[in-house]
């Protein structure tokens, strides 16, 4: 009996999202949402002031199936700063418009060992490797990937933007302004990042403007329903599930991805793949994605951190349901 649950489960890894029951995945829901419900672990990320005040207790999980279902579980009104996990959709942008090697040629797409604001890494790649040898999800590499999105002005650059971000939620997006505001008069260290990257002519033009669209791109709100729906766009080869519309060629998807499995969670990145096998992004807003291929988005916003930067509850949540329903696409059967 054991040995044919365990075929079964197996089987439905193997059958994709559509084979689990709407039972199935939301009992996965339900008992990662209960068991992790009064946990009271981390802190919320103060080095932003805005992001100090959001209220720690905000937990919620959505789940967005390839074929556009959406699963809930807990609070998926409530809506948290996108953070860092905005990284990933502007760098789907530069390669939507610039083709796949972009992003590969002009930052690099290798993990850099240390923090997500870290100086110390571009100079080290830069003198001992030589090169492009960062990543779009480190500030330095996501405020070059900014600086090279297509347009004249800021407002035509920061409108296709946000459009794109939201074609990605299904929805149109907005910024919260306490965030934006908060964090552009705290983000000297930020602007010094984007000048050094002009030094080093990775951005060709304007670091400062680049760091601040940056900036208002880190500020947009979104909920656990929009975020999910953005890894769902990710799991379903581009097209988001749930309007039905192309986002972005299936062709960048891979590299996107990849890129998410080596950096997504700054320097706990091995671990988080190593326990989920999962491409994911976290934000120090709270929120995390991952994206089963093929499968499911799956978000949790909890804004909590541990020490790496990375929500507590996301991480235990998504790594519960993800292994629940077989997401982790390195575990297989012998033939
Ligand atoms: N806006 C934040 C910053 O640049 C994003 C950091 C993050 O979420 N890791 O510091």
């Amino acid at each position: 009996m054991k040995i044919l649950v365990i075929w079964l489960a197996f089987a439905g890894c193997a059958a994709g999202a559509a084979e689990w029951s709407d039972a199935q995945i939301q009992g996965a829901l339900n008992a990662a949402y209960a068991k992790y419900r009064d946990l009271n672990e981390g802190k919320n990320a103060d080095y932003i002031p805005a992001l100090a005040k959001v209220d720690a207790k905000i937990y919620g999980i959505a789940l967005v199936t390839a074929e556009g279902k959406v699963y809930t579980a807990g609070d998926v009104k409530s809506q948290v700063s996108i953070q860092s996990i905005s990284k990933v959709f502007t760098m789907a942008k530069v390669m939507e418009e610039q083709g796949t090697e972009a992003i590969e040629k002009r930052i690099g797409v290798d993990p850099t060992g240390m923090r997500f604001n870290s100086i110390v890494a571009v100079e080290w790649a830069q003198k001992l490797l030589g090169g492009p040898e960062i990543n779009p999800l480190v500030n330095p590499g996501a405020i070059t990937a900014t600086s090279m999105l297509a347009g004249e002005t800021r407002e035509g650059i920061w409108n296709s933007l946000l459009g794109f971000y939201s074609e990605c939620a299904g929805r149109r997006l907005g910024v919260d302004k306490e965030v934006f505001e908060s964090e552009s008069a705290t983000n000297q260290r930020n602007q010094a990042i984007g000048y050094l990257m002009y030094a080093y002519e990775f951005i060709k033009k304007e670091p400062l403007r680049a760091t601040d669209i940056y900036t208002e791109q880190c500020s947009v709100s979104v909920n656990a329903k929009d975020l999910a729906a953005m890894a769902a766009t990710l799991a379903n080869g581009g097209k988001n599930p749930v309007t039905g519309r192309q986002v972005m060629k299936a062709e960048i998807i891979p590299g996107v991805l990849a890129v998410m499995a080596i950096a997504g969670l700054y320097d706990d990145s091995g671990k988080w793949l190593y326990h989920t096998g999962l491409p994911a992004k976290s934000g120090v807003g709270g929120g995390i994605i991952a994206v089963a291929p093929g499968r499911f988005g799956i978000a949790v916003i909890s804004p909590p951190l541990d020490a790496a930067g990375n929500s507590v509850r996301a991480q235990k949540a998504i790594t519960d349901i993800s292994n629940a329903l077989g997401a982790n696409p390195y575990r297989v059967l012998p033939r």
